[in-house]
C-alpha cells in the first residue's frame, strides 16, 4: 500500500509552538457534533474549519509574521493559503469556537459565539508572548446560528486592511496575518433588500494575544454558570494581566479597573483619528482594549459627529462618530453587571466606570491639545477654542483629517482677513463658505495664533507635534471600495499598495500623494464608501 505523504513544513511554520491554555484551562462543550445549538456548561466547543475548494493568498502582513516567528515573506505561498484557510490543520493546533452573547444595539441577544471565527490555536514566539491565531469566514460552528460561517472578499479586505492601518496609526487592535480567497462563491445580500449576490469567499487570520469579548463574561452570568464565570476571570487575568498578581478580590477589583482605562484609551484613539466602529455591541468590545470585529466601520470625511457608516444603525445612530464615549461607557456597564456575583461588593465596579469617564476626559483633553500642537493646559481656554473649532468644522463640510494636517503647516504670522488655501483644500464645498464663516474661522485663527504665541512655540516644533497625532494617511472608505472593486476583478495590487501606505500614516509620502485625497464626488453616496452593513 502507498503511503500519502504530507509536504513538509516551511516558511516558520514549522518553527511554532502552540500553548493552548485557553482550552486546556477552561470547560468544553462536551458535544463534538457540528451543528447549532446553545452551548451550556462550557467557553467553547471544539471545531475544525471546513476545509474550500482553492485558497489563494491575496494579503499578507510582514510585521505580523514577525510576530508569530514566521518568515515576512513566505516562499511557499500555497502552504501558506492552506494553513491560513484551515484547509491543512497543523498537529499541534486545537481548533475551537468560543461560546459568548453580548448586548446588539442595547438589546440582550443571548448566546451568539464564534459563528463564522475559528481559533487556531496559540502561538508563544521566541520572545514568549502569546497570540491566538483566528480564521474568520472558516466555515459553521454551533455558534452558526442561522448563518453560514462564511465571509465575503469585500468585508475581508476591509478587516485586513484596517487592523493592519490602526496598528501603524497607533491604535490597540487585533491584527491581520493574511487574507485568503477561497475559490468558492458566497451567496449574500448586501443590504438586506431582496437582492442576494454571489461573491467571492474569503477568509482573514485575524491575530491577538486574546479574542474575549465583555459577551464571553455576560453570557455566563446570564445563564447563572459562576464557577465557569470565576474560572474564566481567573483564566483571563493569569494569561492577559499577569502583572495584576494572582485573582484575589482586589485583583479582581484592578482588573476591571485596568479594562476601563485601557478601554478608554483606546476610544480617545479613535475620536482623535475619525474612526467610527459602526457596531459596538458588547460581544465585539475586547477585554484587552483593542479595536476588534471590523464591520461596517468607516473613517469621518466631513466632520460630522452624527455619522454612522452602518446602514443597520440608521434611525437610532447609536453608534455614531460623537456617541462612541458614552457607548464604550454603556458597554463597560454591562460588563460591570455580569461581575457583580464574583464581586458583591459593587463599589470597586462603580469606581472602575468613574475611572472610565475621568480617564478619558483627560486622554481626550491632552489629544485635542497635541492636535492642536499645544504643550501646557488651561482646561477653560481649551475647551472654549477646541468647542469653537468643532462647531466652524461642522459649519461647512470640511475634510477631518486634511484641514488638521494642513493647519500644522499655516504660517500663523501670515495670517490676514482670508482664509489660508491650505484650509480652502479641506472643504468639500467652497462655495458653502459665507462671509461670516469666513470671519468666524478668522477669528479662531487669531485667538489660536494667540495662544501659540503665549506659549512660544515655533512653527517647526508645533508642526512636528501635530504632525505626529494628526496622521496624513488613513483607510479611506473609497479607497478601501476601491481596492474591493480590483480585487474582485482578480486585480489584488491596490491591497497591498495600500498596506504598504498605511505602515507610515504619519509620514509625507509625495509619491502617494493621491491616497491622500479628499473623498470624489463619486464616492459621495455610493455603497461601501458611505453605506455598509452589518456581518457581510
Ligand atoms: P457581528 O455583527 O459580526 O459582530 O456578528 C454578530 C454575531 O453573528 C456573532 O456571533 C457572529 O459570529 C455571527 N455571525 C455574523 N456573520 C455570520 C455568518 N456569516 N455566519 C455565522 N455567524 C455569523
Ligand atoms: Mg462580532
Amino acid at each position: 500500500m502507498s503511503q500519502v505523504s504530507i509536504p513538509s513544513l516551511s516558511g516558520g511554520l514549522e518553527r511554532l509552538k502552540f500553548d493552548n491554555s485557553f482550552v486546556r484551562n477552561l470547560p468544553a462543550d462536551p458535544e463534538p457534533g457540528n451543528f447549532r445549538r446553545q452551548v451550556r456548561g462550557a467557553c467553547f466547543s471544539v471545531a475544525r474549519p471546513t476545509p474550500v475548494a482553492q485558497p489563494q493568498l491575496i494579503g499578507w502582513s510582514r510585521e505580523v509574521a514577525g510576530l508569530l516567528d514566521l518568515d515576512a515573506e513566505p516562499a511557499d505561498r500555497d502552504l501558506m493559503a492552506q494553513v491560513f484557510s484551515g484547509n491543512r490543520v497543523l498537529p499541534e493546533m486545537a481548533p475551537y469556537a468560543m461560546c459568548y452573547g453580548g448586548h446588539q444595539f442595547g438589546n440582550w441577544a443571548g448566546q451568539l459565539g464564534d459563528g463564522r471565527a475559528i481559533n487556531l490555536g496559540e502561538v508563544v514566539n521566541h520572545a514568549g508572548q502569546r497570540h491566538v491565531l483566528q480564521l474568520k469566514g472558516a466555515g459553521k460552528t454551533p455558534y452558526s446560528r442561522t448563518a453560514d460561517g462564511l465571509a465575503v472578499l469585500r468585508s475581508s479586505v476591509r478587516e485586513f486592511l484596517c487592523s493592519e492601518a490602526m496598528h501603524h496609526l497607533g491604535v490597540p487592535t487585533t491584527r491581520a496575518l493574511s487574507l485568503v480567497l477561497t475559490g468558492e462563491q458566497v451567496m449574500r445580500d448586501m443590504f438586506y433588500d431582496g437582492n442576494p449576490q454571489r461573491e467571492p469567499g474569503a477568509i482573514v487570520c485575524r491575530v491577538a494575544p486574546s479574542f474575549t469579548r465583555f459577551g464571553n463574561f455576560q453570557i455566563l452570568a446570564s445563564r447563572g454558570e459562576i464557577d465557569i464565570l470565576r474560572q474564566l476571570v481567573d483564566h483571563t487575568i493569569r494569561t492577559d494581566f499577569p502583572q495584576l498578581g494572582e485573582p484575589s478580590p482586589e485583583v479582581y477589583s484592578r482588573w476591571f479597573h485596568t479594562v476601563c482605562t485601557t478601554t478608554a484609551d483606546m476610544i480617545v484613539h479613535w475620536m482623535r483619528i475619525g474612526f467610527v466602529h459602526g457596531v459596538m455591541n458588547t460581544d465585539n468590545m475586547s477585554i484587552l482594549g483593542q479595536t476588534i470585529d471590523y464591520g461596517p466601520y468607516g473613517w469621518l470625511e466631513n466632520y460630522d459627529p452624527d455619522w454612522t457608516p452602518n446602514t443597520t444603525d440608521a434611525g437610532g445612530k447609536r453608534y455614531r462618530f460623537g456617541h462612541q464615549p458614552q457607548v464604550a461607557m454603556w458597554n463597560l456597564l454591562q460588563l460591570a453587571n455580569s461581575l457583580v456575583p464574583l464581586m458583591p461588593d459593587t463599589d470597586p465596579l462603580q469606581q472602575g466606570l468613574d475611572l472610565y469617564a475621568d480617564s478619558f476626559q483627560q486622554g481626550w483633553r491632552n489629544t485635542q491639545m497635541t492636535k492642536l500642537g499645544l504643550y501646557t493646559s488651561d482646561i477653560a481656554a481649551d475647551k472654549t477654542l477646541f468647542d469653537e473649532l468643532v462647531a466652524i468644522l461642522m459649519a461647512i463640510e470640511t475634510d477631518m483629517t486634511i484641514f488638521f494636517r494642513n493647519l500644522a503647516r499655516v504660517e500663523m504670522d501670515a495670517l490676514n482677513d482670508q482664509i489660508p488655501a491650505l484650509l480652502i483644500e479641506a472643504y468639500y464645498r467652497p462655495d458653502q463658505l459665507t462671509p461670516e464663516h469666513v470671519e468666524r474661522t478668522n477669528a479662531w485663527l487669531m485667538a489660536y495664533a494667540a495662544r501659540l504665541k503665549s506659549e512660544g512655540t515655533g512653527h517647526e516644533a508645533r508642526a512636528a507635534r501635530m504632525n505626529a497625532v494628526n496622521p496624513k494617511y488613513v483607510l479611506r472608505n473609497y479607497l478601501a471600495q476601491q481596492a474591493i472593486d480590483k480585487a474582485t476583478e482578480g486585480n489584488y495590487s491596490m491591497i497591498s499598495e495600500l498596506l504598504d501606505v498605511l505602515r507610515k500614516p504619519y509620514d509625507e509620502q509625495p509619491e502617494k500623494e493621491a491616497f491622500a485625497a479628499k473623498r470624489p464626488d463619486w464616492a459621495r453616496h455610493k455603497p461601501g464608501c458611505s453605506m455598509l452593513s452589518c456581518s457581510s
